[in-house]
């Protein structure tokens, strides 16, 4: 058998960053508007401070504004809360994205809850997933958008495709599995008291895995010619490299799995960079819709 087709993230996440930076142009001219994206980080977590950097990046890039609020880590929830709901009544701010984790004791859902829905631009609103399961237009999670998209692109169809979706966090998982359902496809979501995992993984035409476990799903649990979706995103220990050095892999046991799945993300340069290029799309969707103007398409 031929080794499979990599989907290359980073071809996918460039194109919708042309088109989010065309759209941005476009809004400055004709509307006088530049989305604006209010990023709020508390804590001193590293990779968290990494991800706002990437992200603040690619927003100045296209073209967009962006606010950041580093706050300390003994912010008090009350503090943030207050924060979010200044951010919400700001009409100059289009979007508002809290990183995540926050650190204990803040409540995260109450965090999430406080941001008002039409300036959610990762999706984690209460209102914005009911939106997702009822079919409703609302802000879709932009991990599981990306993975949506490029799986799109890669088959012809997903109607009537065994899904499996393994993992099932509120960021990754479900909403991964609504989009599967929303495009018909036959959907199973399995998730660590799972029995059998090998056998769900053998049925699969369409594997995600959101698990963050380094390569639990092994080569041959593939089933032949499947589409492989790793969302995974891993540290481990790399001696090749020299000592002490470490590599990002994925869930997926990808040098055996390549070599059985018809299409596969790698890690890195899968589904991560068309996360964060996901995100600069829903600020410009959300920009848009605050003017009552209709969805681009990108
Ligand atoms: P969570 O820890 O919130 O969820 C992990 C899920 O995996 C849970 O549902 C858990 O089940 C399930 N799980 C754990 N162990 C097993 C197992 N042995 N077999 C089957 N299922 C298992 O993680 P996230 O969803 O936030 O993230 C998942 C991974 O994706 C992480 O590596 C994260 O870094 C990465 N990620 C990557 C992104 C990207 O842009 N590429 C974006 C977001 C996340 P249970 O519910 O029963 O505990």
């Amino acid at each position: 058998m031929s080794e499979a087709k990599i989907i290359d993230g980073r071809k996918f996440a460039a194109e919708v960053r042309r088109g989010v930076a065309a759209e941005v142009a476009a809004l400055k001219s004709a509307h006088a508007l530049t989305p604006t994206l209010a990023i709020v980080l508390v804590g001193d977590d590293e990779a968290s401070h990494i991800y706002v950097r990437a992200k603040g990046r690619q927003a100045e890039e296209a073209g967009m504004a962006t606010l950041e609020h580093l706050l300390p880590r003994e912010t008090p929830e009350r503090d943030l809360l207050t924060l979010i709901q200044r951010l919400n009544a700001d009409d100059t701010i289009n979007g508002i994205l809290i990183q995540l984790p926050l650190p204990a004791p803040i409540a995260t859902p109450k965090v999430l809850a406080a941001v008002d829905p039409a300036k959610d631009v990762d999706g984690f609103h209460p209102i914005n997933v009911g939106r997702l399961w009822s079919g409703a237009p609302g802000m879709v999670p932009c991990t599981p958008y990306g993975c949506m998209a490029m799986l799109k692109a890669t088959l012809n169809g997903l109607a009537g495709l065994r899904a499996l979706v393994i993992g099932r966090s509120n960021i990754v998982g479900k909403p991964m599995a609504a989009l599967l359902l929303r495009e018909n496809a036959t959907v199973t979501i399995a998730h660590s008291k799972t029995r059998d995992l090998a056998e769900r993984c053998r049925e699969a035409d369409v594997l995600v895995a959101a698990v963050g476990h380094a390569r639990l799903v092994k080569g041959v649990w593939i089933k032949p010619g499947a589409c492989v979706l790793d969302v995974g995103i891993n540290r481990v220990s790399a001696p090749d490299k020299g000592k002490g050095k470490t590599r990002i892999v994925g869930d997926v046991d990808f040098e055996v799995a390549r070599k059985v799945a018809g299409h596969i993300t790698p890690v890195p340069g899968g589904v991560g960079p068309m996360t964060i290029a996901c995100l600069m799309r829903n600020t410009v969707i959300a920009a848009r819709r605050q003017r009552g103007l209709p969805d681009p398409a990108i």
